[in-house]
């Protein structure tokens, strides 16, 4: 039977107190099962604090300016509007803070004392649908009233398909 040093215990073990490791020269891991195992464990204890970092940055007005200009993005894009003037979300929470720093705050506090519901959430609003994500062409709302505006009457949504169509044969 073939023994083997851990580098991380420093404890001479036989081949069967190692992971097999098919790439390895001897069929088996670098360190012992204990150590690879304890190492797991760590890496698995350190998940739940990155995840909640992760969750965390969401609900700080830097995470909100990066979901909403990742989000802006996209909505351009999908109606072949100019992309969002702000080329990062710093410029974008720069410009909100200029123009609409009072209605932010106050929305962002009604959103932090609902526990962050989503229908609270602060929402970018174009006044002028026809055009894209410009300094002048935004207000603040919540989500939820962002959301009414298009899904509460189906001829709005019918005439913004009809707008879109038009725009694009105009293109064509
Ligand atoms: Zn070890």
């Amino acid at each position: 039977m073939s023994f083997k040093r851990c580098p991380k215990c420093g404890d001479v073990k036989g081949l069967a107190e190692f992971h097999k490791a098919k790439a390895n020269p001897d069929g088996r891991a670098y360190y012992c099962k204990t150590c690879a195992n304890a190492s797991t464990k760590a890496a698995r204890d350190k998940s739940p604090e990155l995840r909640a970092a992760i969750r965390g940055h969401r609900f700080t007005p830097d995470g909100w300016a990066a979901a909403v200009l990742c989000h802006m993005r996209q909505s351009a894009k999908r109606r072949g509007h100019p992309p969002p003037v702000w080329a990062t979300p710093t410029a974008f929470r720069a410009y909100v803070e200029t123009f609409h720093g009072d209605a932010f705050r106050a929305l962002w506090t009604a959103w932090a004392e609902a526990g962050f519901a989503t229908e609270l959430r602060p929402s970018m609003d174009r006044l002028d649908d026809d055009r894209s994500y410009t300094a002048d062409n935004l207000r603040l709302v919540t989500w939820k009233a962002n959301r009414d505006k298009w899904s509460k009457s189906t001829t709005n949504r019918e005439l913004a398909r009809e707008k879109m169509r038009l725009l694009h044969a105009k293109r064509d």
